[in-house]
């Protein structure tokens, strides 16, 4: 089969390899009917996730037909439609028994698909912990409809429920890329009185103000000054932090009011100062980190109601034999492109 594979430091080829096989009972087998590409696979790209292993197939946004199951594997049978999770995980560890499957502590627990393990820019791909690593996608749901379920909608969803956004509350939002767009859609769902997205490209701008006319957009330059005018008491109650640009995190700090929620979910490329003496008494709460991807059939059913839809985020689509092409116009942000469907 084809599969989309990590060479080295900065080269990514389509190579021939075999059909995953199951490795172990609690495996699936998947056709992957539908990919995509993250940043994050630009991350391992361009040599800043560690832990990437060379030669494995990358890619960890997919959907498909569940092809093979080991003995084990109850909730999933061949035939169905499934949204894959980034994050394999055991259900039974004590990180994931308090829903932080991110750090699962089993060695496939975590973010191992397309990463420390064979991932999805192929044709087949083999999930471990298939009972928790998949979700049955509803009928009435299409593969385009249930495709960013198992990555950045399972970010931005996870992203706003941990910032304890509140009716009253000014939400900032930092970056509208794929995930702040979908960070954006979370936060809409919990119906705060403002939500202020930041952005710099003028195309993703348009977007938000196309997509989601309820929305105030502002930039980087005018942020601070526009979000002071726009909220009730100096500065957004919750902010997130999704760009992961250069100076975005100090920017997200500025642009709290004080006790206010700082949700920092972008990755940076480069380490970030948190300058205490120049917050202190600001008494603000920092959360941070990679997303703890447990809340798929929550998010497929919200799908299913129509109180979601990032079907709008696919501006492109290309066969797998072309993933290559896909891949230039997503990293050089060619064509408006927001996300590319692959299959
Ligand atoms: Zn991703
Ligand atoms: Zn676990």
């Amino acid at each position: 089969m084809l599969a989309y594979t990590y060479i080295e430091q900065g080269k990514f080829e389509l190579r021939e390899k075999p059909r995953p096989r199951l490795e172990n009972e609690r495996d699936a087998i998947v056709r992957v009917t539908l990919g995509s590409i993250c940043t994050s696979d630009l991350h391992i790209k361009h040599g800043s996730v560690p832990r990437a292993v060379p030669g494995i197939t990358v890619g960890h946004e997919m959907v498909g037909i569940v092809e093979e199951v080991g003995d084990a594997v109850q909730n999933v049978k061949p035939g169905d439609r499934v949204a894959v999770n980034v994050e394999t995980f055991c259900g039974e560890c004590f990180f994931c028994k308090h829903g932080y499957v991110n750090n699962c502590t089993d060695p496939d627990g975590g973010w191992a698909l397309g990463c420390r393990i064979d991932g999805g820019q192929a044709e087949y791909v083999r999930v471990p912990h298939a009972d928790q690593g998949l979700s049955r996608i509803p009928d009435s749901v299409s593969d385009e409809q249930a495709l960013f379920v198992g990555d950045i909608l399972a970010t931005g969803f996870w992203a706003a429920r941990i910032s304890e956004i509140t009716p009253e509350d000014t939400v900032l939002i930092i970056g509208a890329g794929p995930t702040g767009i979908c960070s954006l859609l979370c936060t809409m769902l919990k119906c705060p009185r403002r939500i202020i997205v930041c952005e710099k490209s003028p195309e993703r701008i348009y977007f938000v103000r196309d997509h989601y006319p309820d929305v105030l957009v502002t930039t980087p330059d005018e942020c601070l000054d526009f979000v002071r005018t726009h909220s009730d008491h100096g500065g957004a109650d919750v902010v997130l932090e999704v760009a992961g640009a250069r100076d975005t995190f100090q920017l997200a700090w500025q642009c709290a009011r004080p006790n206010a929620i700082v949700t920092v979910v972008a990755m940076y490329d480069e380490p970030q100062v948190l300058p205490l003496p120049d917050m202190y008494g600001k008494n603000l709460t920092f959360k941070t980190g990679g997303v703890d991807g447990c809340d798929c059939a929550e998010i497929l059913r919200l799908i299913e109601a129509g109180k979601i839809d990032t079907t709008p985020l696919i501006t492109h689509r290309f066969p797998l034999s072309r993933i290559e092409e896909a891949y230039r116009l997503f990293e050089n942000r060619e064509d408006g492109v927001i996300k590319v469907a692959i299959g």
